[in-house]
């Protein structure tokens, strides 16, 4: 065989080398009021998880193709936390530890296809783990940082669409990191998605998506 499979690098503030992406893991229904639009139960219920390729990661400034099989193409826009360390069965007290920095991402998703999974108990796979499905903006290296509060914002066509604060999360990112590594051992590369705040919805052809985060590298991207 004489193929070769890429190296997905996300860029890294301040460093000519970007951050190898190696998995791209997302938590579910971690804001409460998203629970509330999502029809699920935002009791403090153990978190749940889902993947996405690594080759899925688009950088700032994409334009991300409007995906086939779907006609209801959501926005997520999430606080991500990019793992520098191994760690399995880490307790919440070393968390920090795996931490090598943070971006600003979006968990792209085909709601259609998810809300027929949810209902026929199939796997999500498909509704949220395809082409295009996560970008991601610049990564800040925070060796160490928890980050637990600050103003998380999206806008579509400059229409401020989801506004929350990090404050709000249902599960932190020390509690992510330690619940998701008693599953199997985080490794740098990792990427994790923590989860949306209310206010998810659909775009078209044309659209433009400018996320934020406070402290971080500003996210923006259009649908082709
Ligand atoms: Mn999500």
């Amino acid at each position: 065989m004489s193929f070769s499979i890429p190296v997905v690098r996300a860029p890294v503030v301040g460093a000519e080398e970007g951050f190898p992406v190696r998995r791209v893991y997302c938590v579910g229904a971690n804001y409460r009021q998203h629970a509330l639009e999502m029809g699920l139960d935002p009791a403090r219920e153990p978190p749940f998880f889902f993947m996405k390729p690594y080759d899925a990661v688009m950088p700032n400034g994409a334009v991300i193709p409007y995906p086939p099989m779907t006609s209801d193409y959501h926005f997520e826009l999430e606080l991500v936390a990019a793992i520098g360390a191994a760690g399995t069965d880490v307790p919440v007290e070393r968390a920090g530890e795996l931490i090598y920095g943070y971006g600003v991402g979006l968990d792209m998703t085909r709601r259609d296809l998810q809300a027929e999974a949810r209902q026929k108990r199939t796997p999500w796979d498909l509704s949220k783990g395809f082409d295009h499905s996560a970008p991601l903006g610049p990564i800040t290296p925070m060796p160490g940082v928890l980050m637990d509060k600050g103003a998380i914002e999206l806008t579509v066509n400059g229409e401020v669409r989801q506004s929350s604060d990090l404050s709000q999360l249902i599960w932190s990112v020390a509690e992510i990191i330690s619940i998701l590594s008693r599953y199997g051992a985080l490794a740098p590369g990792d990427l994790i998605y923590t989860g949306t705040p209310a206010g998810v919805g659909a775009v078209v052809k044309g659209d433009r998506l400018h996320g934020r985060i406070d402290g971080l590298e500003d996210l923006s991207i259009s649908i082709g």
